[in-house]
């Protein structure tokens, strides 16, 4: 962050003075908070940012992580050229990474802060507690963790999936959970090291990537490890070939979520997504991109780590000599597993009623996606409350499956900027 001098006001009170209206509040100091801000501040708007810049990224990903996504789909948006992961890397001259070479966290995080520093500028470190409409009835009255309360002109949330991890009812009893040593059930976004569990017994619940990959950290660090994987067989990813025939390149075209004609579509016109009925966008949401491993990821899983498909846990109890006995019900039937500690590899669940900072009003106020607690949004990302967008996962069931990812934050970025900069204009 950029330190002000002691008696000086902060720089983006300087970069602001004299300019009228009140600020755009960006909520969330990840992927999509950095680029929606870059954007904005590039468009002349008032912004301030709020979070910790790649927070996420450094908290709820453990040691050892890659990116499953490839270098060309892992570009924050700048407003210019010049921001790319490939720029990041040529200015501090590391070699280029190529659809072959997997993404460590740590380079990530380091792109993002770079990108923070060229692009965004000011990032608040606070935490934003309440976001309320302001009691004039128009923009938001947002308040801080220190008890500040800043006027808002718009609000963009972009806290990913913090506070929406889901572990499941059938797991949920044996908390109290969480990271600690005695806790018999986590999810993987409590973890930045699980080589804590080191000679322990872990049963890693999930088939997707996260699952697989704490699989392979677990047992390489030396944990006694099995996953069991509610689908029939555990999907991987193909290993990307450079030079793929041009009919195959016409067949299945690539995007920044793999090959096929679905993914290119959504990618491209992800406002377009919007226009399918609820039930198709759902499905799309569910099915584009179930849960794999990447192609990178099978040789430290498959064959080296146990693994049970078509296996789920009926019952889950703590016994207090043994550990946590796990009933699961499998291709040979009813089973008992005795593990030290339950993974619960088992995603997050889209409900805008998790966030926690938005008043009650504010929910009352929100409309959802039929069939689930996500808002609906515009194709411009703003909610049923006007001035108050939703970036990132919790755009995905209404702009598809690219706004899961970080492939999403140019439209985003360019989408946010266009509308709110006219809503400003008019407030
Ligand atoms: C294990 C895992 C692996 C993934 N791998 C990939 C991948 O390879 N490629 C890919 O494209 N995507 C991947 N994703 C999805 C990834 O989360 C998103 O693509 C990306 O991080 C989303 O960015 P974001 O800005 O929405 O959220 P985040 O990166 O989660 O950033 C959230 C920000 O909000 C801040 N924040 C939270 N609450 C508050 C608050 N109350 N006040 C202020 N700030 C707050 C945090 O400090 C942080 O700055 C992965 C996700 C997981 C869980």
């Amino acid at each position: 962050m950029t330190q002000s001098l002691p008696g000086q006001r902060p720089a983006h009170e300087r970069a602001f003075a004299g300019r009228a209206g009140l600020p755009v509040v960006v909520v969330g100091a990840g992927p999509y908070g950095l680029s929606v801000a870059a954007h904005l501040r590039a468009a002349g708007a008032q912004v301030r940012i709020f979070g910790e810049v790649m927070g996420s990224w450094r908290h709820a990903m453990a040691t050892g992580m890659f990116l499953k996504s490839t270098p060309d789909a892992t570009d924050l948006s700048a407003p210019g050229p010049g921001g790319r992961l490939a720029d990041f890397r040529r200015a501090h001259g590391e070699p280029e990474l190529t659809e072959l070479t997997p993404i460590p966290c740590d380079v990530f995080v380091r792109y993002g802060m770079w990108f923070q520093k060229r692009y965004v500028g000011d990032v608040e470190p606070n935490r934003v507690v309440a976001v309320d409409r302001a009691p004039t009835g128009r923009g938001f009255l947002v308040r801080l963790d220190y008890g500040q309360e800043l006027p808002a002109a718009a609000v963009v949330v972009a806290t990913g999936l913090n506070g929406l991890a889901h572990i499941p009812a059938v797991l949920r009893r044996l908390a109290p959970e969480g990271p600690g040593a005695g806790a018999l059930v986590s999810h993987t976004s409590h973890h930045t090291d699980l080589s804590a569990y080191a000679g322990r017994r872990v049963a890693v619940i999930g088939g997707g990537q996260s699952a697989l990959e704490s699989a392979a950290l677990l047992h390489e660090a030396g944990a006694a490890v099995q996953v069991l994987v509610r689908e029939p067989r555990v999907l991987w990813g193909a290993k990307p070939d450079p030079a793929r025939p041009w009919a195959q390149r016409v067949a299945r075209p690539a995007s920044p979520l793999g090959p096929g004609w679905i993914l290119a579509a959504v990618c491209k016109a992800p406002h377009a997504v919007r226009w399918c009925p609820a039930a198709a966008r759902m499905l799309l949401f569910r099915r584009a991109l179930g849960p794999s491993g990447g192609w990178w990821l099978r040789d430290r899983v498959d064959g080296v780590v146990p693994v049970r498909t078509a296996t789920r846990v009926t019952r889950a109890g703590a016994e207090a000599a043994t550990g946590v006995r796990l009933d699961i019900a499998g291709p040979s039937g009813p089973e008992t597993l005795t593990v030290d500690h339950v993974l619960a590899a088992t995603g997050y669940r889209l409900d805008v009623e998790a966030v926690p900072f938005l008043s009650g009003a504010v929910r009352d106020a929100l409309a959802c996606v039929p069939g689930s607690k996500a808002p609906r949004l515009s194709a411009s990302l703003e909610s049923s409350v006007p001035g108050l967008y939703f970036t990132g996962s919790l755009a995905a069931p209404m702009l598809g499956p690219m706004m899961r990812f970080v492939a999403g934050t140019e439209f985003t970025a360019e989408r946010i900027t266009r509308h709110a900069s006219r809503l400003l204009v008019r407030r």
